[in-house]
Order: structure tokens, then sequence, then C-alpha cells
């Protein structure tokens, strides 16, 4: 019998992780990739409850471990740097801001697509046209020969074109009214081995992170609800985070210098993505073109890894796609509703606007971190990262690698 045929697009997590399931059930799956290689940018992501379940039956979970970032937890500083409140990392997978498995997005990337050497990678490309002919999917690519597959995934984020493709303008993208500058910047000696973050009036928080490449990571955020700034070119968007971080103080200033000539400057708009549908035809979303829950939810990476293995396991465990389809959102759905549930006020209660309001955030935190109320408010900084039963499909594989 010959092998059931799939093209994903995007590699990042939820492309390279599909791959790996539907390899495991004896599919060929294809992934193409727009950039000219692996992107191996980004901050530190969670893996958390089923997320973490997942990359523990890919036989991964140790190799996640064992590149940590090495941060301590969340600590909240002042102006001069002076420590308002420390989270130390959570022991459990669900709690507390800094997840126990937690890994750089770049390196997370790498690992799946290492596990995945026997999948056909083609990168610098996209797919430029789709034609659902009822039996099979045939694709023009922007540089590549037509050629039909049996499936095609999109799985290339919150902006993704395929889904546009597939779906027109079908999904809402709810922006959260936040923006945020991500780099990689030197390290210097008085950068804490913690997820340091000080917020400055005007809905500002500049964030820095350690990393396990001997540099540091750094996020500049603002409240704003004006439309299209991550539409801007890159000289625009440093101009913009140089407007509007003026004077806000701590390492503010060494971060807008270094910004300029970081090696993977990336500005983006805050937002989620509310799908009607993911699938139509032999069309299907995963991950962030899916149901993106934001970075503050996060649950981003978490969701990729379970969609990606529901999904595999929904078609290997369904003879036609669309039983498939639809047994993949009936279990997904009510896991992504509760991921894109935010809590009150967020994104806007951790960035405060006033000297008044950052006071009064300074207060909250320093409370939640005594040990009584941190023991009655377990969940403040705990996302529903376990909030899904898993389906066991083991019985269904047929290339049985790695993993349990
Ligand atoms: C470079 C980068 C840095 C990130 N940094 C962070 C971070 O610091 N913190 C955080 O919480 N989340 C970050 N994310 C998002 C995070 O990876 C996702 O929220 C989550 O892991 C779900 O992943 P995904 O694979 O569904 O989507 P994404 O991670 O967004 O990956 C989508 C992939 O598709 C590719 N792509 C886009 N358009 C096309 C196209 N037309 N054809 C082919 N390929 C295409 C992209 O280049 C990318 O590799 C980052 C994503 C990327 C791509």
């Amino acid at each position: 019998m010959t092998s059931r045929t799939a093209l994903i697009s995007g590699a990042s997590i939820a492309g390279p992780a599909l791959a790996y399931w539907l390899r495991r059930y004896g599919w060929d799956p294809v992934v193409i990739e727009r950039a000219p290689r692996l992107r191996d940018g980004g901050q530190n992501i969670d893996v958390r409850g089923a997320g973490r379940e997942v990359a523990r039956r890919m036989g991964l979970e140790d190799a996640i471990r064992a590149a940590n970032t090495g941060e301590q937890g969340t600590r909240f500083v002042g102006r001069d740097g002076d420590v308002i409140a420390e989270f130390p990392v959570g022991t459990s997978d669900t709690d507390g801001a800094t997840a126990e498995l937690e890994i750089l997005r770049g390196d997370l990337a790498r690992l799946l697509v290492d596990t995945t050497h026997d999948v056909e990678y083609v990168f610098g490309d996209r797919i430029a046209g789709l034609e659902d002919t009822g039996d099979r999917v045939s694709v023009a690519f922007e540089h590549g020969e037509t050629r039909a597959f049996d499936l095609v995934v999109a799985a290339d984020g919150i902006n993704s074109s395929t889904r546009r493709l597939a779906f027109g303008d079908e999904a809402t993208i709810r922006f959260l009214g936040l923006y945020t500058g991500w780099f990689t910047v030197p390290r210097t000696a008085t950068d804490a081995p913690w997820w340091c973050w000080y917020g400055a009036p005007g809905g500002r928080t500049v964030t820095l992170r350690p990393d396990n490449h001997g540099t540091t990571r750094a996020a500049l955020s603002f409240l704003s609800t004006t439309p299209g700034y991550e539409q801007r070119s890159m000289e625009d968007q440093f101009e913009l985070l140089r407007t509007v971080f003026s004077g806000a103080g701590w390492e503010t200033n060494r971060a807008l210098s270094d910004m300029t000539v970081a090696p993977d400057f990336t500005f983006e708009r805050v937002a989620q993505v509310h799908a009607p549908r993911w699938s139509t035809g032999r069309i299907a979303l995963v991950g962030d073109a899916a149901y993106c829950a934001s970075p503050v939810s996060g649950m981003g990476t978490s969701l990729a890894l379970t969609g990606a293995y529901v999904l595999a396991g929904e078609l290997a465990a369904h003879h036609h796609h669309q039983d498939a389809f639809r047994g993949y959102e009936r279990i997904m759905r009510p896991y992504v509703d509760q991921a894109q549930k935010l809590p009150p006020g967020v994104p806007a209660i951790a960035n405060p606007r006033t000297r008044l309001g950052i006071a009064a955030f300074h207060t909250a935190v320093r409370l939640a971190a005594t040990p009584l109320v941190s023991r009655l408010t377990g969940g403040l900084f705990s996302p529903p990262a376990d909030k899904i039963e898993l389906p066991d499909y083991g019985h269904l594989e047929t290339n049985r690698r790695g993993g349990t």
C-alpha cells in the first residue's frame, strides 16, 4: 500500500511536530518553509502540561530539559534594579511564569527538525496556489514545480498565507493592544539568571532573560491600540521604540542601543487567532495558524505540540480525512478555548500606564510572592496547561521511533 502524503507549510514548532507524528503512522510528509534556513530566533517558550506529555511521547523530554535556559524564575525590578518581588521556577509543569521545561524557541525547532531527519524539508519556498480537486490537493509553489498531495496543513503561524489562500478572511485576528520588540543582546556582568521584569509609566515594559548561549534575551513591550506598526520597516520600528521608550529607566538605554545591531530583531503585534473551523476539504490548520493564543498566554507551544499530536493521531485513526478533522476539532476546541481565555485585564494589567498603577502592581506582586498568598493563589501565573485528555494512538503506529 502506498503511503499517504501531506504537505505541511511552516517549519517552526507545529509543522515539524506534525511531520514527526505522521511519520510514526506511516505517512510521507513534506515540510515547506518560507525562510531560506531554519529560523533560530525567539525567546524562552514553555512546554507545559499536555505539551510536555506529547514531548515525552516523542522521546524529547530529556533533550528539552538539557537545553534549559537556566532561568531561576521571574523577578520584578524597580527603576534602579532593586528587587520588588521574585517567583522561583515552578516545580510542577503548570506552576509559575517560568516553567520548569523552558527552552529557547529556536532550540526546540532545531530539536524537532533533527528528530524528523527522514522527512523532506524544502526551505526558501512557499505555497503560491492551492486547488482541492476532491481526491487530492494540487499545490503550486512560488519556486518549485506543481505537486499533488493527499492533504495540506498550514502550520505557518499567526499571519498564515496558506490559511488566507484556503479560507479567505474567515479567521479573526484579535489584536490585544500590545506590541513587542524581541532581540538578543550581549550578556553583561550585572545580568541576573532571572527573568527580570521592569515596568515604566506609559504601559511600557522592559524584560531581560538569560539564555543558554551566553547572551541575554531582551524584550521591549508597550501598550498601543494603533494598528499596523508590525508592518512598518525595521528602521521605522527602531525609531518607534526609541521614541516610546525614551527616558524609561533601568536597562532601557542599553537595550535600545544593542537593538539596532541584534542578529534577530523581531517586532510583533500581540494577537490571537480565532478561526470558526480548522479545516476545509483536504486542507487543515494547526498551531498558531489555527489558534494562536499569543505569547502572553504562555500556551502557544503546548497548543502547537498537542494539536500536531491529535491531528496526526486522528488521521491515523480514521479512513476519511473529514472524520479525522472532525475528531481533531472536537478534542482540541475546549483546550484551545481555555488557553485563549486570558485573565481579566491582561495584558494591560501587567503594563500599567501611571506611576500609581505601577505602585499598585508592585504591591500586588509583593503580596503574591509571600508564602501564604502564593499558596492561596497558586494559579496566578499558571496557564491551563493540562486541561485535555490526550488520546492514546500508540496501537496505530507503523514506524515506532524514540518516545514511549
Ligand atoms: C522566529 C520566531 C520567533 C518566535 N519567538 C517567540 C518568543 O520569543 N516567544 C513566544 O512566546 N513565541 C515566539 N514565537 C511564536 C511561537 O513559536 C509560537 O507561538 C508557537 O510555538 C506555535 O508555533 P507554530 O509552529 O504554530 O508557529 P510559528 O512559530 O509562528 O511558526 C510559523 C513558521 O512558518 C513559517 N512561515 C510563515 N509563513 C510561511 C509561508 N507562507 N510558507 C512557509 N512557511 C511560512 C515561519 O517562518 C515560521 O517558521 C516565535 C515564532 C517565530 C517564527
